[in-house]
């Protein structure tokens, strides 16, 4: 390549990044997973597979080694052998064949890219360790698309330095999605398989989305999640007696032995698969609860929850999932903990300061009655109107649900309240009369 040649790649190169960056400006950003099917590989690519993350972590290591004295940037990358030590501290010599050229880089800017971010912390005056030799290495970048990694089609998936495409499953969450764009991936060794995490790329959509009316939610211990129109939705992802079991093993087994070395990769795996289930659930509750037009909730005090009695059926809710994932959305609005949805009677206004967490139905001197969590839930989309711009003791009057006129005297700490709606934040430094 003369240097005419060259200057001119580079331009090239530069002028296509320029327009990428400008597309993606009006485009959204989704992460999709697949998983692959290992037991659709033959031997040869079992052990390839495996062996890619095994020479990742040489690699990783080696590099580590080097640029203890040396620099980095002088680190070759075309490197075929790396030294290491093996069971018996003995320096040995190891081929790097399985890992490709591509590969190999994203290795080396992995190191790179973690000494800049300690001497970045460094700078700020943090206090910072070395970097530390890894025993497993669990995520390659595949940098580019249609050169490390691509799509053959719906089942099947290929990636540079193997020779056959490879058996994956979960494709239908995207394949079919019109006008999607494909990054850069990663391919993952977790303890339940091998997966693929693919960056992809969308248009904004134009069109705009029809959504359901707003909606309530009651967040509870018992039934967990309560919304205004009735349903009740259980979120409890408990241990597998599987689980139970290998952690019941373990205990027998003589520490350093090869049996509890095997079991906790089992345990490790069943923890995965649990893992899996509790997101696979939260996210299907959170896409429903969002289907609706706003979604009004209260900042219920999970930690406390945590510490108090409920702690073990806390422990395996899902319930701080989806509350996290809820209050990123704009269309969700958070009450403080302040506003008393559980007590307040939506009929007549008054506050039932007698009701108890027993008490599983809502019923006030007035006549009204309703199941306690659904009533809260309703509560949660009547209150967050009428408490707008209130601060101290104020007589509030509003029309409820049965189109009666109510009057009573309100009381809201809205200046300790930590949570602010969107947009008109009426707690904290709004427009409010503080
Ligand atoms: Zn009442």
């Amino acid at each position: 390549m003369t240097e005419e040649e060259r200057l001119e790649k580079n331009n090239r190169i530069r002028e296509k990044v320029k327009e990428t960056r400008l597309r993606r400006q009006s485009q959204i950003c989704r992460v999709f997973r697949v998983k692959i099917d290992f037991s659709h590989l033959n031997e040869f690519e079992k052990t390839q597979l495996k062996m890619i993350f095994v020479e990742a972590k040489w690699l990783y290591n080696d590099i580590l080694t080097f640029s203890s004295s040396n620099d980095i940037n002088e680190y070759d990358y075309k490197i075929k052998t790396v030294q290491g030590l093996d069971k018996d501290k003995q320096p040995v010599i190891r081929e790097i064949k399985n890992l490709s050229s591509q590969m190999k880089q994203s290795v080396i800017q992995g190191v790179k890219h973690n000494i800049k971010s300690l001497s970045a912390m460094k700078k700020h005056g943090r206090k910072i360790g070395t970097l530390k030799y890894k025993s497993n290495y669990e995520s390659i970048n595949l940098q580019q698309y249609g050169v490390t990694y691509k799509f053959c089609d719906k089942k099947h998936m290929k990636f540079q330095g193997m020779k056959r495409p490879i058996k994956i499953e979960g494709t239908e969450q995207f394949f079919d999605l019109p006008g999607l764009e494909f990054a850069n991936a990663k391919l993952l060794n977790l303890p339940d398989g091998y997966y693929v995490a693919v960056t992809t790329f969308e248009n904004k959509g134009g069109e705009t989305k029809k959504y359901k009316p707003e909606i309530g939610i009651d967040m509870g211990i018992k039934t967990s999640i309560t919304t205004s129109e009735g349903k009740k939705y259980k979120i409890f992802v408990g241990e597998t007696k599987r689980l139970k079991k290998i952690q019941r093993r373990i205990m027998k087994r003589k520490k350093g032995s090869s049996n509890r070395y095997k079991l906790r990769k089992l345990l490790r795996r069943e923890y995965q698969k649990l893992d899996n289930r509790k997101k696979d659930k939260a996210n299907k509750i959170v896409n429903e609860l969002l289907g609706h037009e706003k979604v009004y909730m209260q900042d219920e005090n999970l930690s406390g929850w945590h510490k108090g009695l409920f702690g073990k059926t806390v422990q395996h809710s899902i319930l701080g999932a989806i509350k996290a994932k809820l209050m990123k959305n704009e269309r969700v609005v958070v009450l403080p903990k302040s506003v008393e949805t559980t007590k307040t009677c939506p009929k007549c206004g008054k506050i039932n300061k007698e009701i108890t967490l027993s008490d599983r139905i809502f019923e006030c001197s007035c006549g009204y009655k309703e199941d306690r969590d659904i009533h809260a839930a309703r509560n949660m989309i009547l209150l967050s109107k009428l408490n707008k711009n209130t601060c101290g003791t104020q007589e509030i009057f509003y029309t409820n649900a049965f189109g009666e006129d109510v009057r009573r005297k309100h009381k809201q700490k809205c200046c300790n309240a930590d949570l602010v709606e969107l947009g008109s934040c009426y707690y904290n430094g709004g427009s409010s009369p503080h």
